[in-house]
């Protein structure tokens, strides 16, 4: 539920409900704005005597908030959320994230070479795997803890911030002393362990949605987070499974927009992995800017066919640069920007 306070209420005011409330059992999440504050307060309604807090100095009303996920509930918080990730860069505020590099960290040298490449065309974070999810075990599984001090050496060197898959609970830890972004793959949206888990660092979450998951499967994923005390979670449409086989997953463009009504978390989209094909990755991209995608994540190689994953979906750099052109014009267009000079 939420407890909304009057305008001005004092201080102590709100400090007394929030102890009240801890008292009760509630975890309390207080959203401080121009004018108000309200108190997001979740636990068992059962355990509290409601007009005990609505009689408190200072409130307003509690209304309680119908969705299953709370936290991460526009009901909660109508005001978007722009998460700073490092290096002067907020995702969800008017620039474009723009998240690229190639699908896995394959050497130093390739690494450098790609991030120096995607920064120059406009790109603003650097993405990378060094814990690989792949479908078969006989495949690349990424160059792990050395791919990780890669990725930071690159994220240093050109100040942008990283982000890089973390798969099991036990690499958190690891991921996180490195990592500006931690990002949650789509196979393991729905391992709560690991989102709880990553819920308890320090460090922005990129939750992708998973293969076959509901907008509110996936909300409720970012839920799990968020109730272990980390707010920073940015949303990632990077394709659904459906019936169709022509591409490798189906972007579903209107989870932009249904989302940012049902949350105020940031969210970006990724034609890459939608598509699986780099002929579709560049019209999919601009579709998901339009329908108004706080950034994008795409995947560039110089050598595609040479990709130890991946291939097939990886722009090379020189239409990665044409499509940051393509982007600059749309995002204009809706009042955006892009780190494009
Ligand atoms: C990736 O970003 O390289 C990746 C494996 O993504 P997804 O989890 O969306 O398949
Ligand atoms: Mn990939």
């Amino acid at each position: 539920m939420i407890i909304i306070m009057h305008d001005g209420a004092s201080e102590k005011a709100i400090k007394d409900v929030e102890n009240r409330l801890l008292q009760f059992g509630f975890q309390t999440h207080p959203i401080y704005g121009e004018r108000k504050t309200v108190i997001g307060a979740i636990g068992d309604k059962r355990q509290i005597r409601m007009n005990e807090i609505l009689l408190m100095d200072g409130v307003e009303n509690v209304v309680p908030i119908m969705r299953p996920y709370k936290l991460a509930s526009k009901e909660l918080k109508q005001e978007k959320t722009a998460i700073d990730v490092g290096c002067g860069v907020t995702i969800g505020g008017d620039t474009l994230a723009v998240f690229a590099g190639p699908c896995a960290v394959e050497s130093r040298e390739h690494f450098l070479k790609m991030s120096r490449l995607v920064k120059a065309s406009g790109a603003n974070i650097l993405r990378g795997g060094a814990f690989k999810p792949r479908t078969s075990p006989y495949a690349f599984g990424g160059l792990e803890g050395e791919g990780l001090k890669i990725m930071r050496e690159a994220g240093d060197e050109l100040n942008m911030p990283i982000c890089t898959e973390v798969m099991d609970t036990r690499d958190v830890e690891l991921v996180a002393e490195y990592a500006d972004i931690i990002q949650i793959g789509a196979r393991n949206m729905q391992n709560f362990k690991l989102l709880r888990e990553v819920g308890s660092c320090k460090k922005p979450i990129l939750l992708k949605r998973g293969l076959a998951s509901t907008i509110e499967e996936w909300l409720m994923a970012a839920e799990y987070i968020m109730s272990e005390g980390n707010d920073d979670v940015i949303l990632c449409e990077r394709g659904i499974r459906t019936y169709e086989t022509s591409t490798r997953n189906t972007f579903d463009v209107s989870a932009i927009p249904v989302t940012q009504n049902l949350t105020h978390l940031p969210i970006i989209a990724d034609p890459s992995h939608a598509t699986g094909n780099y002929k579709y990755v560049a019209a999919v991209a601009r579709a998901g800017v339009a329908a108004g995608a706080d950034g994008i994540m795409i995947e560039v190689h110089d050598c595609p066919e040479c990709a130890a994953s991946d291939g097939p979906q990886s722009l090379k750099p020189e239409r990665f640069d044409e499509l940051m052109r393509q982007l600059k014009k749309i995002a204009n267009a809706i009042d955006k920007e892009i780190g494009l000079c």
